[in-house]
């Protein structure tokens, strides 16, 4: 990896372009999600590359769904699995979930590295290279899936997905929980939690508010009557609308 001086302003983000070279030089990462993380880099921007109190909202939503979920599924893309591996697994066991990997630019080798990374990280029994399943109303290699996992959730994680399989997973009657910094993608606008955060953040995020959470159903319940996904997307338009703002 390059040598990035920690005294450089946007150290942290230059971390995370590392990650994802190396992920792509690894055959982790797809070409395509390089373009996806310039394009998230940008909202992060707007947002001025911090976690916003609306994020936590939803992160703390997340949370509460999770763990009242019977059968959490979290699906794990070359990027996730390229920027925050070791957080997904502790996600996985903090909430009871399962790991599937799901990947819109599939390929069995891509799959079979996602999932050795993973298992490097302490996962066990992760899904994704042996699909039995479909993803209804999505064709080709994108709707694959398994069984075990995803297709019989009843909540999945989809950080960093595409619209398309995020629409058709909440018209299967599946709750989702997105992990997307663009407030305005159809991904965002589909899911049952809608979390505009960078992904390395978000997930050790949710993670603290699930072990907080565990023992307390009622203030479970309470969260998620109490989240409203779309005056908290409104509210983070307003945070970008703002920063942008004061740019003029
Ligand atoms: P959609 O398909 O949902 O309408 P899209 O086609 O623009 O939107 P995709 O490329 O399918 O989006 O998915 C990638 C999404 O992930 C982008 O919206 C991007 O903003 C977001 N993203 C990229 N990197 C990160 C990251 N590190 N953390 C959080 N979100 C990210
Ligand atoms: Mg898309």
């Amino acid at each position: 990896m390059t040598n990035i001086p920690k005294s450089h302003p946007r150290y942290d983000s230059l971390v995370l372009r590392e990650r994802l070279v190396a992920g792509y030089n690894d055959g982790i990462v797809a070409t395509q999600g390089l373009i996806a993380h310039g394009r998230g880099e940008m909202f992060y921007y707007l947002l001025g590359e911090r976690t916003t109190k609306e994020a936590r909202t939803a992160e703390r939503a997340a949370a509460a769904l999770m763990l009242l979920a019977k059968n959490p599924v979290i699906s794990v893309n070359g990027n996730v699995a390229a920027l925050c591996p070791g957080e997904v697994v502790r996600l996985a066991e903090v909430t009871g979930a399962k790991i599937e990997v799901g990947l819109f630019h599939r390929s069995d080798q891509r799959v079979a590295k996602i999932q050795a990374v993973l298992e490097d990280h302490g996962a066990k029994d992760v899904l994704g290279l042996l699909p039995d399943a479909r993803i209804d109303g999505v064709d080709s290699m994108r709707g694959l899936c398994c069984g075990d996992g995803i297709h019989s959730a009843d909540v999945v994680l989809i950080p960093l997905e595409d619209g398309d399989r995020a629409e058709a997973l909440s018209r299967m009657g599946k709750k989702t929980i997105v992990v997307d910094l663009n407030p305005l993608s159809r991904t965002s606008r589909s899911g049952t939690v809608a979390i505009v955060d960078e992904v390395t953040k978000a997930l050790p995020e949710i993670s603290l508010f699930a072990e907080e959470l565990e023992d307390d159903a009622s203030e479970q319940d309470r969260l998620l009557t109490n989240y409203d996904r779309d005056a908290n997307l409104q509210a983070v338009m307003n945070v970008m609308q703002g920063n942008l703002g004061k740019l003029g």
